[in-house]
C-alpha cells in the first residue's frame, strides 16, 4: 500500500475546506509482516478467524451479562446487592465491546459477514451505534490514530488535552486528577447525545457520517429501541424511577471509566506518537504501518486476564496493524511484530503491566497540562 487517504472536513491548522491527508510510501515493512503472518497460519494451520475459544468465550461473556440484568432487575433487594450487580453490568458490558462487538465490527470474529454483524450489533443493544462505529472507530481512528483533529478518540474536546497539538487552558493542570472521572460519562455522551447529534449534523466530531438507508437504519432504530426497553422502559415498570437511574448511572460509569482507561493505555500515554501532517501537502512522513506501530503501545503483555478480559486491546499494535484477525491470536502474533518492528528500525514499545500503563497514561495526562511544556504546536504560534 503506497498511501492510504481521507476526506477531511478540516484539521486544526489549515482551513475548514476539504482536504486529504496521505501517509510516506510504503518501504516493505507491512509487506514482511503480512507475509510473516501470513506463514504463522499455514505453519499452524490455523483460521484468522471463527476460532473456538471466541465462541466459548463469547457465550460467558453473554451469560455474565445477562445474569448480571436479570439479578439486578428480578432479584437485587438491598442497595448494596443493586450496587455490586449494577458495577458487575457495566464490567461485562465493557467486556462485550472489547471481545464481541469490537471483533465483530471489524469483521474479525467470523468468515461470514451476518455472524460480524450481529456481533456488532450487540453494540446497538448497549445503547451505541454499530453504523456510526463502522465510520468513527474502523475508518478514521484506525487509519489516523493520534492524529490531532482527525482521530476523534483522541478529543475530548475543551475538557482535556491529550495531544502536544491541541490548545492548552490552565484547568488542564490538574486533568491527571479529574479526568478520570470524567472518562466515566462517555457512555452517556454516545447513548444520548452523540449518535443522534451526528445523524442530524451529519458528522461526529470531524468526521462525516452519512445517514444509514436499508437495513443499516432498520439496525439503527431497532437498536436504540431494544436499549431503551431493556435500560428504562423494563426497570421503571418494576422499581420507582430514582433508583433505576441510579443503577443506570452506576453501571454506565463503570463501563465508561473501563472502556477508556483501556483506549487510553494504548494511545494516550509517553511512548506514543503524535505526529502531524505536513502543512501543504498533509503528508504524514511515516508510511501508515510505522505510523500504526509508533502511536500505539502494547500493555499487560504477558496477563492472560488483562488479555482475556479486554479482547486482546492490551496488544492494540497488533490489531491496528492486523484488525481483521481474531484478538484470540494476537499474543502469538506480536512477538513476529516485535521482532519485524526492530529489523526494520520501527519503534516497537510495550509497558510490561497494567500499571505501568496506567502510570504512564497519568504522568502523560501532567506532562500535557503542564504550561511550561513547549511543544512544536506551540512553537509555530
Ligand atoms: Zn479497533
Amino acid at each position: 500500500m503506497a498511501t492510504t487517504s481521507v476526506l477531511l472536513e478540516s484539521l486544526p491548522r489549515t482551513s475548514a475546506e476539504t482536504k486529504q491527508v496521505k501517509f510516506g510510501k510504503c518501504d516493505g515493512f507491512m509487506q514482511a509482516l503480512r507475509e510473516r503472518v501470513d506463514a504463522y497460519f499455514v505453519e499452524t494451520g490455523q483460521a484468522k478467524r471463527d476460532h473456538w475459544r471466541m465462541y466459548v468465550k463469547t457465550v460467558v461473556i453473554l451469560s455474565w451479562i445477562t445474569a448480571s440484568y436479570i439479578g439486578l432487575i428480578f432479584f437485587a433487594v438491598a442497595w448494596w446487592q443493586a450496587l455490586l450487580l449494577s458495577m458487575s453490568l457495566g464490567l461485562a458490558m465493557a467486556a462485550v465491546g472489547f471481545n464481541i462487538q469490537h471483533d465483530g465490527g471489524h469483521g474479525a470474529y467470523s468468515r461470514f459477514p451476518i455472524v460480524n454483524n450481529m456481533m456488532a450489533f450487540t453494540l446497538d443493544i448497549l445503547g451505541g451505534s454499530s453504523f456510526i462505529w463502522k465510520r468513527t472507530h474502523n475508518v478514521v481512528h484506525h487509519s489516523y490514530t493520534n492524529v490531532t483533529g482527525v482521530d476523534g478518540d483522541i478529543d475530548l474536546g475543551f475538557m482535556g488535552r491529550l495531544s502536544p497539538h491541541q490548545e492548552r487552558y490552565g484547568f488542564h493542570r490538574f486533568q491527571h486528577f479529574y479526568l478520570w472521572f470524567l472518562y466515566g460519562f462517555i457512555t452517556f455522551k454516545w447513548q444520548f447525545r452523540d449518535d443522534y447529534l451526528g445523524l442530524i449534523a451529519g458528522k461526529v466530531g470531524n468526521t462525516r457520517i452519512f445517514r444509514p438507508k436499508g437495513w443499516n437504519a432498520v439496525a439503527l432504530v431497532v437498536g436504540k429501541l431494544i436499549f431503551i426497553t431493556l435500560a428504562f422502559i423494563i426497570p421503571f415498570s418494576l422499581h420507582a424511577w430514582y433508583n433505576v437511574l441510579l443503577c443506570f448511572f452506576a453501571a454506565s460509569f463503570v463501563q465508561g471509566v473501563v472502556l477508556s482507561v483501556v483506549f487510553q493505555l494504548a494511545h494516550v500515554v509517553e511512548h506514543a506518537d503524535f505526529p502531524m501532517p505536513e502543512e501543504e501537502s498533509l503528508r504524514i512522513e511515516n508510511a501508515w504501518a510505522v505510523h500504526q506501530v509508533e502511536t500505539t503501545v502494547d500493555f499487560a503483555q504477558t496477563s492472560r486476564l488483562v488479555n482475556w478480559y479486554t479482547g486482546g486491546l492490551n496488544f492494540q499494535i497488533e490489531h491496528h496493524l492486523f484488525p481483521q484477525i481474531c484478538h484470540i491470536h494476537y499474543p502469538a502474533l506480536a512477538k513476529i511484530v516485535e521482532d519485524t518492528s526492530r529489523e526494520f528500525g520501527v519503534s516497537y514499545n510495550a509497558h510490561p503491566t497494567a500499571g505501568s500503563a496506567i502510570a504512564s497514561h497519568y504522568r502523560w495526562l501532567r506532562q500535557m497540562g503542564r504550561a511550561d511544556v513547549v511543544t512544536d504546536a506551540d512553537a509555530a504560534i
